[in-house]
């Protein structure tokens, strides 16, 4: 909460100023001199560096124990421009196939047009990770939890792996947060965020985040001002008030997700639950080890497919149909009209979705309220 800020002492707001402005003044030239030789720290223009912007980088920096942040206009920036900075032409990204749809066509339709080929791994053969490397992979493209299904991955072995063959290890903790999971500890390399979700956590701004050591981060922050993808002052005086509630706000939302996967896996229309806490899923070993919980998202199959899962949406009274998550307000998404839509069967199949995968984003809201609402829907389902 406190990281970036600097105020004993002084006579300044409690709160964060934002400073909304697109430049600098610089008092002479001399002091324009300083700075351009680098012999005086301070901002020039806001598209390079602004004090809202590196507060916002601080505290981003302090939550995942990295040296540094960068900022983005929203988490696929951060994705577009770290992945600029390590690849170049020739190079391959091994990337798992439970991938957020943005960066899955990031992969195949913009990078590949740049001779960057990816390969992508069907989540039951992260275990044989080594045979999809080549000589020329430089990248390994992780995300965990996943989405919809909610699987994880295991960042401490996987990244041991890729070491051994000096591939630079990348984990979106877009779904967990670094309250729940820190990866740079785990062993990855660099960390990406949405921040347009958890660490804003009001649905009222779009964001993104690089986060690790310096040496990574840093080009990725070059990329960032040459291509023009930064962060509002505006928005990030948003991100900044988000953060300083990230911990309670996951605190909450984590126990009533968990409330509320037991109540799902009880009712008779529920085919099966997708949530890490559930021993018997999927990703609950690996989340165990690496989670200090398990998360605020639910998925899960409802039986009847698409008719029913119209019924049940369409009867929510508290829960919106909004297909993003994070957010204090409780969400459903359906994942094959949105984040999936389009995708090829096999594909789907591939990554367990279906027309009944039905995806919860657990906000803040009383816990028992958010149960009877649920109750009520799938009694009209
Ligand atoms: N990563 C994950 C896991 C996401 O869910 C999303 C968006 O839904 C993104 C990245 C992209 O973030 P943004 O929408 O902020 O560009």
């Amino acid at each position: 909460m406190h990281a970036g800020e600097d105020r004993h002492g002084k006579r300044v707001s409690l709160t964060t100023d934002i400073a909304q402005t697109s430049v600098f003044i610089f008092p002479k030239l001399d002091d324009l001199r300083q700075y351009s030789l680098g012999k005086k720290p301070g901002y020039m223009y806001t598209r390079y560096a602004n004090p809202t912007i590196t507060v916002a980088e601080k505290k981003i920096a302090a939550l995942e124990g990295a040296e540094s942040c960068v900022v983005t206009a929203s988490g696929m920036a951060a994705e577009t421009i770290l992945l600029l900075s390590l690849l170049r032409a020739g190079d391959e990204v091994v990337s798992m196939l439970d991938l957020y749809g943005g960066t899955l066509r990031l992969f195949e339709q913009i990078l590949a047009k740049f001779a960057v080929k990816t390969t992508f791994v069907p989540y039951h053969e992260l275990g044989r990770i080594e045979r999809y490397f080549t000589r020329k992979t430089r990248v390994l493209f992780l995300e965990t939890p996943t989405n919809p299904t909610l699987r994880c991955a295991d960042i401490a072995g996987l990244s041991r792996k890729a070491h051994k063959r000096g591939i630079t290890v990348v984990t979106d903790n877009t779904f967990a947060t670094p309250i729940l999971q820190k990866p740079l500890e785990l062993g990855a390399d660099v960390v990406v965020h949405s921040a347009t979700k958890y660490l804003g956590g009001h649905s009222d701004l779009t964001a993104g985040a690089i986060v690790g050591p310096r040496d990574l981060v840093e080009p990725a922050r070059t990329v960032m001002l040459q291509s023009g993808g930064n962060l509002d002052p505006g928005a990030s005086y948003l991100l900044i008030r988000g953060l300083k509630t990230l911990h309670l706000r996951v605190e909450r939302a984590c126990a009533s997700a968990a409330r509320i996967a037991a109540a799902l896996g009880q009712h008779p229309k529920v085919l099966r639950v997708l949530y890490p806490g559930l021993p018997g899923n999927d990703g609950h070993p690996i989340a165990r080890r690496q989670m200090s919980a398990y998360g605020m998202m639910v998925s899960f199959d409802i039986k009847g497919g698409e008719r029913r899962a119209e019924r049940f949406i369409d009867a929510l009274q508290l829960w919106y149909l909004a297909p993003s998550l994070g957010g204090v307000e409780s969400t459903v998404s359906y994942p094959v009209l949105s984040s999936h839509y389009g995708l090829s069967k096999e594909r789907l199949k591939l990554l367990d979705v279906s027309a009944a995968t039905i995806r919860l984003s657990v906000g803040i809201e009383n816990a028992e309220d958010l149960i009877s609402d649920l109750t009520q829907a799938l009694a009209r389902a």
